[in-house]
C-alpha cells in the first residue's frame, strides 16, 4: 500500500511495514487484517484505563452536541471550568492555577515561559535552566532544547537553547548530582529546573530515589529556584500514585500533565503553578500578563473527555486496579531476570523494563527495530528504546494478555 502520509519517527527508507489499525477495545487494538495485537505499551503511554472506554467515549459524544471549540482568551465554557476545579481537588496543594494548552511539549513550553515570565516580572535577573541528564521533555524546540542531545536533535543543535544538564542520579552516586544542583543554584542566575520525577521516560526507563528528588526539590526551594516537575508520562497511576511526585512528599511549583488527562483519548495538556508563580503575572499592566495560547486551547470536547476521565479516577477501583498490575508485573519481571540474556530488570509502580544482551546499543542499534518486529509478528506492540525493553500497559489489562507479553520476551529473548 502506498500513502502520502510522512510517518513520526519512522523511516520511511526501510520499508518497514506500517500496520492500518480498524479499531480498538480495552487492551486491543484490531488490525484491518484482521489480528488481535496487545497494546503493551499503552500506544506510546497514553492509554490508562484502556481503548475506547465508553464512558470517555460517550462524554464526547454528549459534548459535540453542546459546543466543539471556543476562543479561550477572555472566554470560558463549562468543561473547563469543571476540569480546572476537579484538577485543583486532586492535585496537591498549592498548585491553584490551572494553564490549558495541547501537548506534552506545549506544557513543557508553558512551563519554561511561566518561569521567565516570573523572574522578568520580578525584575530578577534570572533566565539559566538546570535540566536532568538524559531527560526528554517534548520534540518542540525548547521541549528539546531541555532534553538530551543526540542524534534525534543534532541537525536542529544551533537552534537549541543552552541548558546546564545536572548528572543523573544513579544509584550509590546520588551525592554527585545534589552537590552539582547545590552550585547551579547558589550562583544566582538560575531561574528553574525541570524534572522527570522518579522515572526518565524516553531516556531509556532509568529509575532513581524518592529520597533524592525530595532533596533536588528542597535545593530548588533553598535557593528560590523555581521545580517544574515534567509528570506527562509519569501522572496518573504509571508509578503507583497519582502524582510521581507524590511518593516524595513533595510539590512543584510548575506541574506538566497530558498523555493520561483525557484517558488517552484526546490531545490536552495542562500547566499547573502556584499563586506565587499566577501572582508574578497579575497586574493591571498588560505588559505582564501570559503571553501564551494556542488556537485549541482547552478545546471543549477534549476538556469533557478529561472530565470522564475524573469521574473514573472518582467513582472506580483504578488504585486497585493498578496494584493487581504492578504484583503482576512484578512476577513477570521475576520470570523475565533469571534468563541469561536479561539484564537490569527494573520496576516502578505499573512500568517494567529491561535490557536485552546486545553487542550494540544505543538509540540507534539496529536491535530495537528487529525486536519491534518480532513482537508485532507474536501480536505485541512493544517498542523498546534501544536494547531496553518495557512493559506499560493500560490498567484494566488482564491476567492473560499480559502473561502473553511477558512470554514473548522471553521467546524474543531466546532466539537472540
Ligand atoms: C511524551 C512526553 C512529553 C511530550 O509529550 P507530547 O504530547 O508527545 O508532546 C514530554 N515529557 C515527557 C516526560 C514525556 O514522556
Amino acid at each position: 500500500m502506498t500513502s502520502s502520509i510522512w510517518h513520526p519517527f519512522h523511516q520511511h527508507g526501510l520499508d518497514e511495514p506500517i500496520p492500518l489499525v480498524s479499531h480498538a477495545e480495552g487492551a486491543a487494538l484490531y488490525t484491518s487484517d484482521g489480528r488481535r495485537i496487545i497494546d503493551a505499551i499503552s500506544s506510546w503511554w497514553v492509554t490508562t484505563h484502556g481503548h475506547c472506554h465508553p464512558r470517555i467515549m460517550a462524554a464526547i459524544c454528549e459534548q459535540t452536541e453542546q459546543l466543539d471549540q471556543l476562543i479561550f482568551a477572555g472566554w470560558t465554557h463549562q468543561p473547563a471550568e469543571d476540569l480546572a476545579d476537579e484538577l485543583v481537588r486532586i492535585m496537591p496543594r498549592p498548585l491553584d492555577h490551572v494553564f490549558f494548552s495541547d501537548s506534552g511539549s506545549t506544557s513543557v513550553e508553558v512551563a519554561l515561559k511561566m518561569a521567565l515570565g516570573y523572574f522578568a516580572n520580578r525584575e530578577e535577573d534570572r533566565h539559566c535552566i538546570l535540566v536532568l541528564e538524559h531527560s526528554y521533555h517534548g520534540d518542540t524546540i525548547g521541549a528539546m532544547s531541555v532534553g538530551a542531545r543526540g542524534v534525534f536533535n543534532r541537525a536542529y543543535a544551533p537552534l537549541l537553547f543552552d541548558v546546564e544538564a545536572i548528572p543523573f542520579p544513579t544509584p550509590g552516586a546520588e551525592q554527585a548530582t545534589l552537590d552539582a544542583l547545590e552550585r547551579a543554584c547558589a550562583r544566582g542566575d538560575t531561574a528553574a529546573f525541570i524534572v522527570e520525577p522518579l522515572i526518565l521516560g524516553a531516556g531509556g526507563m532509568m529509575i532513581y530515589s524518592p529520597r533524592v528528588l525530595a532533596e533536588m526539590r528542597a535545593i530548588c526551594s533553598a535557593h528560590g529556584v523555581l521545580f517544574i516537575a515534567d509528570e506527562v508520562m509519569t501522572a496518573w497511576g504509571r508509578t503507583g500514585t497519582l502524582l510521581a511526585c507524590e511518593q516524595a512528599s513533595i510539590v512543584p511549583d510548575l506541574l506538566c500533565l497530558s498523555k493520561g488527562l483525557t484517558g488517552g483519548s484526546l490531545p490536552l495538556a495542562v500547566t499547573m503553578a502556584t499563586p506565587a508563580v499566577f501572582a508574578a503575572h497579575y497586574s493591571t499592566d498588560r505588559a505582564k500578563q501570559f503571553f501564551h495560547s494556542s488556537s485549541y486551547t482547552a478545546n471543549p470536547i477534549a476538556c469533557a473527555a478529561a472530565n470522564a476521565n475524573l469521574a473514573i479516577w472518582r467513582e472506580e477501583p483504578v488504585f486497585e486496579r493498578i496494584s493487581r498490575l504492578a504484583e503482576r508485573q512484578a512476577a513477570g519481571l521475576e520470570q523475565l531476570s533469571i534468563h541469561p540474556a536479561i539484564t537490569n530488570p527494573r520496576q516502578l509502580g505499573t512500568i517494567i523494563a529491561v535490557d536485552v544482551a546486545a553487542t550494540e546499543s544505543g538509540y540507534l542499534s539496529e536491535l530495537g527495530p528487529r525486536l519491534k518486529a518480532a513482537f508485532t509478528a507474536l501480536g505485541i506492540l512493544l517498542r523498546p528504546l534501544g536494547n531496553s525493553v518495557y512493559v506499560m500497559p493500560p490498567y484494566c489489562i488482564d491476567e492473560i494478555d499480559l502473561g502473553r507479553i511477558h512470554e514473548s520476551i522471553i521467546h524474543v529473548a531466546d532466539e537472540l
